[in-house]
Formats: structure tokens, sequence, C-alpha cells
């Protein structure tokens, strides 16, 4: 259930219907926008509706949230809401780009690449140290070593950094060290880490699931914000279709109709999507003009040695020639970079 505020509603009177929320053994979530509070209350559909809400003076309008997912709706907040990854805002006019190579493999990788990709206008790093290998007998990621030298490229390179949580037992040193966590596509159903995050004081990015509908995304979503972690990015990264030509099939209907359903900032990886190193500026800059928040891509300064995902990295030349092309839409789409 939504309550909206009156505009001249009172702070005792919000702090009366908190009070009676509670008292009725209901949850209340809370929204403040300029003009009015938003209360979402959370709880049995059947008690929420036999209680008198309008009637509680300072409230204007009690409407029922008919979707199965109530805190990820649009209507929670009415608009699309800012995420923070240390101090960088997502989810405002400003485009925010995120990259970094697929996987931390060294200091001076990891230094060096973030270093080329600040330089080029990036805003957070993002590496893997936890890999989610389709093969056993591939590379893992160094783990804890990883994500000690993704914090070494924050102190040098001064940006936040993001990496995949795969496990509710690293929760702890991921949050010791990174600034976001990422749930992988793999993981998006993985309720158990999802409830984890959800307790965690970390925003999280979510990624969609390879075939899962753009409901599960949003159901997997409410997860975490029914924990109390109202920070979390979604991230489209393709879907699995009959086309094999490209790795994966890059969905950006979702971005749209996630902005209308859903107040939660939309990332796009079009590395993923698409898996191919020269079609990745393409489908940034179409991420870009469909409404996407923010861009996350992989780089490398040496894709042919790299132990994952070479194949679909940007050279440090070509993320800086992707910067300024996504610049370019986004002014055209009346956002900025
Ligand atoms: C990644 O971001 O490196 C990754 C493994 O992505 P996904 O979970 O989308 O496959
Ligand atoms: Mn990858």
């Amino acid at each position: 259930m939504i309550i909206v505020t009156k505009p001249d509603a009172t702070e005792e009177q919000l702090q009366h219907l908190l009070d009676r929320i509670k008292e009725w053994g209901l949850r209340a979530e809370v929204s403040r926008g300029a003009q009015r509070v938003v209360v979402g209350v959370i709880g049995a559909e059947d008690i929420i509706r036999e209680k008198p809400l309008a009637a509680i003076p300072g409230v204007e309008s009690v409407t029922p949230v008919l979707k199965p997912y109530k805190l990820v709706a649009r209507e929670f907040r009415g608009q699309t809401g800012i995420v923070k990854i240390g101090d960088v805002p997502i989810g405002g006019k400003e485009i925010v780009i995120m990259s970094g190579p697929c996987s931390v493999e060294s200091r001076e990788q990891i230094v060096s690449i973030g270093k080329d990709i600040a330089k080029a206008g990036a805003r957070v790093l993002r590496g893997g140290a936890f890999k989610p290998r389709t093969s056993p007998y591939s590379f893992q990621g160094l783990g804890i070593d990883g994500l000690k030298l993704l914090a070494e490229a924050r102190d040098e390179t001064g940006l936040p950094v993001i990496t995949e949580i795969m496990d509710t037992k690293d929760l702890e040193a991921v949050e010791k060290y990174a600034d976001c966590l990422q749930i992988g596509a793999r993981n998006m159903m993985n309720f158990s880490l999802l409830k984890e995050v959800g307790r965690s004081k970390l925003p999280v990015m979510l990624k969609r699931g390879m075939s899962a509908t753009i409901k599960d995304l949003l159901m997997s979503a409410e997860y975490i914000l029914a924990e109390g972690n109202f920070n979390v990015l979604l991230c489209e990264r393709g879907i699995r279709t009959f086309e094999t030509y490209t790795r994966n099939t890059l969905d950006l209907n979702a971005v749209p109709v996630l902005q209308a359903e859903t107040h939660l900032p939309i990332v796009v990886d079009p590395t993923h999507g698409i898996g191919l190193r020269e079609h990745v500026v393409s489908m940034a800059l179409a991420a870009v003009a469909c409404g996407a928040d923010a861009i996350m891509c992989e780089v490398h300064n040496n894709p042919e040695l790299a132990k994952s995902d070479g194949e679909q990295a940007l050279l440090p030349h070509e993320f800086a020639d992707l910067v300024s092309r996504v610049k370019k839409v986004a002014e055209a789409v009346g956002r900025t970079l």
C-alpha cells in the first residue's frame, strides 16, 4: 500500500501515522519528496486492506500496489532515485560510466587500467576478484588478494570500486575493500545471497539473469529492498536467445520498461550483452539513447593475455572513444556526462 501525505501534513501527523502502522504490526518505508512524503506499508495484504489508513490525519491518498513487487515499484518513489557508489551519484541527470577489466590479475594491471579509464572519464572502477566461470578449470579470480588490489587501485585512481560477490561467506571481506557489491547474472536468483546483501550498508548492482524475465529481475531486487537496503541498481547485461552470433542478446527493451516500472536506476552492460569488442561502443550509445543511467563495460590493456573475457574488452583508447561518443548521445537526450 502506498500512502501519500498532504502537502501541508505536519511532522507530528507523519509520526502519528508511522506509530499507527507500527502498532498494527506492519512496516513503513518512508520516502521524502520536495512536496510530499510517500510511505510504503509492508505486511500481509489482507491485514493492510482492513486498516482505516485514509482516516489518519495528514493522509491524502492510499493506493494499493497491485503488482507483486512493492518496494521497487516506481509508485513507491514516483521518480528515479539516486544510488551512490562512493560519492558518485547514479540515477540523476548525469550518465555514469563504470569500467575496468573482467578480472583483477595483478597490481600493475588493475592500477594501469584504472588510471587509463579515470583519465578518459570513467567514474567507477570495476574488476572481478571472485569469478563465476562456466568451467571449474578456468581462472577463478584472485579472491581476497584481488580485493586488496582493487582497494589499492582505488587509492591510486580516486575511483570507487565495484566487484562481484558470489558467496555469503565473503560478504565481510568484500564490504571491507569495495564500495559497491555486484550480484552476477548467475546469482540473480540466489535468494540467500540477495537477503544477505539486503542487510549490507553498501549499494548493490543486481545483474539480470541470462534467462530471467524483467519481472524476475524486479522480484529479485525486491528481496534486497525487503531487507532494508534501498541502494540497488539494476543491470541489463543481455539474455539468451536463439541467436548465437553474439554472446547474448542485449535486451534494450528492458530499459524503458524498467524505467516505467521501478524507481531503481538502470545500468546497461553492453560488453557481456554483445560479447564482441567491435560492437560494444554501438550498444553503449544505444543504451544511453534509450534511457540508461549508467554504462558498465570491460577494458583491458592487453586483451590477448587477459585471464577472462579478453575478446570483448575494449582497449584503453577505444574506451576513450566510447566516452566521447557517449557524451554526444547523452547531450542529445538531455543528459550530461
Ligand atoms: C562480469 O560482470 O564480469 C560478469 C561475470 O557478468 P555476468 O554476471 O553478467 O555474466
Ligand atoms: Mn566479464
